[in-house]
């Protein structure tokens, strides 16, 4: 994945921030909180520019925007960069705090919403992931 082409492909003008942002996403397993990026990218992208470029790319489904029961908001890359799927699941370890993408929600399940006009849904599992459970 070229950060340049993904930004290009959804009409994002290239900068070299918006670029650091999303290849730095690409090569992270993690999901990542806004406070995660402002260590990395300290003195180099303040504060508020790293906002908007977060919000801007999880609008554009880049990035999904993830709101665990805490209410932490962390973001990951959007693996099938599906632009007709906007309600991708994700499963979240509450151990270890690996989050996952689950399988895509059935054609009917997304039908339905569709005619619902959803602007917002947080669809995220927590729990306690294989590893975790298994290294008890
Ligand atoms: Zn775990």
């Amino acid at each position: 994945m070229n950060p340049r082409n993904i930004l290009k492909e959804n009409n994002f003008r290239v900068t070299s921030h918006r670029c650091d942002v999303l290849n730095y996403f690409i090569n992270s397993k993690n999901a990542l909180s806004h406070a995660d990026l402002e260590n990395v990218f300290k003195n180099k992208i303040d504060r508020v520019s790293l906002y908007r470029i977060l919000h801007s790319f999880s609008e554009k489904h880049l990035l999904c925007k993830i709101i665990d029961s805490k209410g932490n908001i962390t973001y990951i890359i959007d693996q099938q960069s599906s632009k007709n799927n906007t309600y991708q699941p994700h499963y979240k370890c509450k151990s270890c705090n690996d989050v996952v993408e689950l399988p895509a929600l059935p054609k009917e399940y997304l039908e339905k919403l569709e005619k619902l006009n959803i602007e917002e849904l947080n669809f995220l599992a927590e729990g306690t992931c294989e590893t975790c459970t298994n290294n008890k």
